[in-house]
């Protein structure tokens, strides 16, 4: 009996001290992130600064030290937000924010009842006479007309841009206020609608204070040469005093895999040769803001960064992985290809050109060698909705963890 419980005694040590991933640290801080505690990890309730602190404890618990004095790296950002009652009537349907409507980042405060013009895009031809027509009502539009300029010719009150399927909030609008309100919804709900009553409150910060969290473990050999883990741990936060954007996937997944890195590298067994530095990023949703400051203000010299990795969306994985900046790292993606080849990771690996959609953009833009990995499967399908939530499938977390460990070793 003695000798059972201390051999599962032994293999626990094992199994939790080995040179490997903890899926369950995984979930766990996946699903605190994405609490309601956090509200979203926006600005409503500071949920990005209760985050960036949650991320310091973490840090402080594993043992990992900070860059200088602080885990937290403090800048400023604008951003719109809607912390107080939201409501979208459609004739006399109230409608659901978040499922039936998505609320347009930059809307000022609003509160009335409007008629409804129903415009298709043919019409933005002829603003100058339809402007008149439309003074203090509101246009409807197909959602591709948003980009069009000739759209804000029309001079409405308000606009509602409409799609069929799909609909998701985003925020990058939100770091300015409009001079008309504006809403995303479905055809479906409004295509026979005559009025729309309207209620926003809006907030909105001009200096807006919130903190990247950065931490550090020394190599052992190259002090002075460095890998880069970084994931944004900010989120859409609220949509009106109801609604929360929980983040689960984006990015509590890639928050969650730069602790569990962190995690393994602070065991005494598993010290890296190289130093080790994570950066959690704030503000990414609203326009990449947090990578931008770390890169124009960094905490170490860039021209160290041996290679970085930029961790966003990494909860899925059933359909492999894809690869941002990767053709502009060969050496980096033939020995990933190389490494899944070895261990059979993934089904299949897409490599991509240079884009900005993520917190790797600002660092590859001044020579840092970089690339962003998120996972591929339907089976976190929420993007940027409130049903980014709950417990995720991280179907791929071992392979994508070993993957990274093993770069480090043989790049
Ligand atoms: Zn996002």
């Amino acid at each position: 009996m003695r000798t059972t419980l201390l051999l599962l005694l032994i293999i626990g040590v094992f199994c939790t001290n080995g040179k490997s991933q903890d899926k369950n640290y995984a979930h766990k801080v996946t699903q605190e992130l994405a609490s309601k505690e956090f509200f979203g990890r926006g600005a409503v309730n500071n949920g990005d600064i209760l985050a960036a602190r949650y991320i310091a404890m973490a840090f402080k618990q594993l043992n990992v030290s900070p860059i200088g004095k602080s885990y937290l790296h403090p800048f400023e950002i604008s951003i719109n937000t809607f912390p107080d009652s939201l409501s979208l009537k459609i004739d006399e349907t109230e409608l659901t924010p978040g499922s039936d409507y998505m609320v347009g980042g930059g809307s000022p405060s609003v509160d009335g009842r409007f008629e409804l013009v129903h415009l298709d895009t043919t019409q933005l031809q002829n603003t100058k006479e339809l402007a008149a027509e439309l003074t203090g009502k509101v246009a409807v539009l197909p959602a591709i007309a948003e980009k069009d300029k000739r759209t804000y010719e029309l001079n409405a009150e308000g606009y509602i841009f409409t799609r069929a399927k799909k609909l998701y909030w985003r925020l990058s609008d939100a770091v300015t206020t409009r001079s008309y309100f504006y809403f995303h919804t479905y055809d479906s709900l409004i295509s026979n609608a005559k009025e729309v009553d309207v209620k926003i409150n809006s907030v909105f910060y001009k200096d807006y204070k919130t903190a990247n969290v950065m931490a550090t473990i020394e190599g052992t050999t190259h002090r002075d040469s460095f890998y880069v883990f970084t994931a944004h741990y900010d989120h859409l936060g609220m949509m009106g005093d109801e609604t929360i954007f929980y983040g689960a996937n984006d990015n509590a997944s890639g928050t969650a895999m730069i602790l569990d890195l962190a995690r393994h590298y602070s065991l005494p067994e598993n010290k890296p040769e190289y130093s080790m530095v994570f950066m959690a990023f704030a503000a990414e949703e609203s326009g990449l803001f947090g990578s931008k400051y770390a890169a124009e203000n960094p905490p170490i010299d860039l021209s160290k960064i041996k290679f970085l990795f930029n961790l966003d969306m990494v909860g899925s994985g059933s359909e492999g992985i894809g690869m941002v900046n990767a053709k502009l790292e060969p050496k980096a993606d033939s020995l990933i290809r190389v490494i899944n080849e070895e261990n059979n990771y993934f089904t299949d690996i897409r490599s991509g050109g240079a884009s900005c959609n993520s917190d790797h953009c600002a660092f590859a833009e001044k020579g840092v060698p970089a690339i962003f990995i998120f996972t591929r499967g339907e089976e976190q399908p929420h993007y940027h909705t409130p049903l980014d939530k709950g417990k995720l499938a991280l179907t791929k977390w071992d392979e994508l963890f070993q993957l990274l460990i093993e770069f480090t070793e043989r790049y």
